[in-house]
């Protein structure tokens, strides 16, 4: 059976979430063309240095960087390199942090410039489908029904759910039980209880669902080579509606300053 956490952990996980949003944030302010994500890393780096917290994914199994920036076809854990992004390209950035022994780990796509109405469809409905995962995150609900809504809204719309990689429970490790899919059935997998911290991140993919991993050892990439999106929130299971501990709100504030 799954264990919710204390409250006191609770407050814990939120403050680091609330880090990573902020962190999020002061990236949104560096997109544009031009910018090359190991700049945006560097960035995020003393950001939440500055704010007595450690990047949570550098040196994670061997990590090299604070973020991971997976450019249009890299679905996730893309290495921040020196190559300077384009109009039109999507940035997938994800983050975590650790502070005071827990982490927070949230996930954004980025637009750079002006993208195509197809890529930003994509997007729009990966946030959709993450926030109707999220709806389904309360207590006595099971594992399976949120991956079933994430499901549900991508592949009505025709697009790919990547099976790969997946959610989970978060804490004082990164990655705790349970394991939570973006696919699956309704009433199947383990039951949510209140205070249950999980990170839902749905991996949407423009074509086909099927991945594959570049020789750098990280990068994980679609196998058609078409755009895939990608957003995460840390949450916290409560009894009737789901509380999201992370934040997109500092991010969209700075996105819109700069549309
Ligand atoms: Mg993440
Ligand atoms: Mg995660």
């Amino acid at each position: 059976m799954l264990r919710g956490k204390s409250g006191e952990e609770i407050e814990l996980v939120r403050e680091s979430s609330l880090l990573v949003g902020k962190t999020l944030a002061e990236v949104a302010s560096l997109v544009r063309p031009g910018v090359t994500p190991l700049e945006l890393d560097k960035r995020a780096y003393e950001f939440i240095h500055d704010h007595g917290a450690v990047p949570g994914f550098l040196n994670y199994n061997g990590f090299p960087n604070s973020l991971c920036i997976s450019k249009n076809e890299a679905v996730v854990h893309g290495i921040p390199d020196e190559k300077e992004v384009v109009d039109g390209d999507i940035l997938s950035v994800d983050c975590g942090v650790l502070m005071n022994g827990y982490y927070g780990d949230s996930a954004y796509t980025f637009k750079v410039g002006e993208v195509s109405k197809e890529v930003d469809d994509l997007l729009e409905t990966t946030k959709r489908s993450l926030m109707l995962g999220i709806e389904q995150a309360v207590a006595g609900n099971r594992v399976g029904d949120i991956g079933f809504a994430v499901q549900l809204e991508a592949e009505r719309n025709g697009y790919g759910v990547v099976r790969e990689l997946v959610g989970h429970g978060l804490g004082k490790k990164l990655h705790e039980a349970p394991e939570v899919p973006n696919f699956g059935k309704r009433g199947r997998g383990p039951v949510l209880v209140d205070g249950l911290v999980i990170a839902i991140e749905p991996m949407i993919n423009l074509g086909k669902k099927g991945v594959s991993q570049l020789r750098d050892g990280w990068t994980i990439v679609t196998a058609d080579r078409k755009p895939s999106a990608h957003y995460e929130h840390t949450i916290v299971v409560r009894k009737g509606k789901a509380e999201v501990l992370s934040t997109f709100e500092f991010i969209e504030e700075k996105l819109k300053i700069e549309a």
